[in-house]
């Protein structure tokens, strides 16, 4: 199991500004190969007070999953954002989680961290951190941590 997430600059860019577009949860797919996000389906979130917590659109997710059997890159994981500003699993997200080693993104102002969803994690006894690694830097004030990076307007 890989032991850390990878995605681009520009994918970081794009959650962030999602995130910041909006007082809601955003979620979405994460498709890709392994431990490499290729690529960043944002899905509706279907939830009955979307400002604190996400589902993910129903038939996303089966459009996904079939799109995935024609040859297509498999479903990773997911992400959601917390306009809270905590970039960490909230104890509600590790009660909706199944220990599946799906990967979960969580965005938060600039943060994007990772974990794994397991039996028996460090965090609330079902996530285990997973470190982003960001690739792309441009060099431009960039972070490759993300913590120190405003995505620009
Ligand atoms: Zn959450």
């Amino acid at each position: 199991m890989a032991m850390m997430v990878k995605i681009t600059i520009a994918q970081r860019r794009e959650l962030c500004a999602m995130a910041a577009a909006t007082p809601h949860e955003i979620c979405g797919l994460l498709l890709g190969d392994g431990d490499i996000v290729t690529r960043l389906v944002p899905c509706r979130n279907v939830a009955a007070d979307p400002a604190i917590r996400f589902e993910i659109d129903p038939a996303a997710l089966i459009a996904a999953h079939r799109a995935a059997r024609g040859g297509s890159d498999r479903i990773i994981g997911h992400y959601h954002s917390h306009p809270s500003g905590v970039a960490a699993p909230s104890p509600r997200d590790a009660a909706d989680a199944a220990p599946d080693g799906c990967i979960w993104l969580i965005v938060a102002g600039a943060v994007v961290t990772g974990w794994r969803a397991v039996a028996g994690g460090a965090m609330h006894g079902r996530f285990d951190p997973l470190p982003v690694e960001v690739s792309g830097c441009t060099g431009s004030g960039d972070s490759p941590q993300g913590r120190n990076a405003i995505p620009p307007r």
